[in-house]
């Protein structure tokens, strides 16, 4: 079957910072490929295919010596829109995926499903400071950075050097089937 997932997620951006969001995230995704629920799907706009690996490396890092690993795996992102909503830059994200309901390998009782069973996506943007920009700082727009779902909200950034407020996430991103 093929199914889709919206997300949409949302940073509320001061006028002091340049504001990109980056084009791939990690998500959470059930695998029929390798048929284990709860993995973690790394996905690029443009790739045409995600590349699913386990979320637990290190706690079961015994466990996936003799599982699939790494793997590729039909799921891509199939709309990427970045928009700004007065100060709120937008993400709105498409992802589509061939799944097939299957029971875990390693833990019978648990079955695969469109969605997992506590979803979570990560998405990366990268914040620069107008005010370092103006001054000459070359280092005046970040490294890039990163939130997820499962973390505590809200969450701010500002800048490293002159710490003026930069960056809101109030809450975490909507995932939806769609
Ligand atoms: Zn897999
Ligand atoms: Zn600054």
């Amino acid at each position: 079957m093929l199914s889709h997932v919206e997300i949409t997620a949302r940073v509320a951006v001061t006028s002091g910072a340049h504001f990109v969001w980056s084009n791939r995230l990690e998500y959470s995704h059930d695998c029929f490929v390798c048929r284990r629920v709860g993995r973690t799907v790394a996905l690029h706009h443009g790739a045409t295919h995600g590349v699913c690996h386990s979320s637990r490396r290190q706690l079961e890092w015994q466990d996936d010596l003799d599982d699939f690993g790494v793997h590729p795996t039909p799921i891509r992102i199939t709309g990427f829109d970045t928009g700004s909503d007065g100060e709120v830059e937008v993400l709105r994200c498409r992802l589509s995926f061939w799944w097939s309901p299957f029971a875990d390998v390693k833990r019978p009782g648990e079955h695969g499903s469109e969605l997992a069973v506590r979803p979570w996506v990560r998405v990366h943007y990268r914040v620069g400071c107008h005010t370092c920009r103006d001054s000459g700082r070359d280092d005046w727009f970040g490294e890039q950075k990163s939130f997820q779902s499962n973390t505590v909200w809200p969450v701010t950034g500002s800048c490293p050097h002159c710490r003026a407020e930069l960056v809101t996430m109030s809450g975490p991103p909507e995932i939806n089937l769609v």
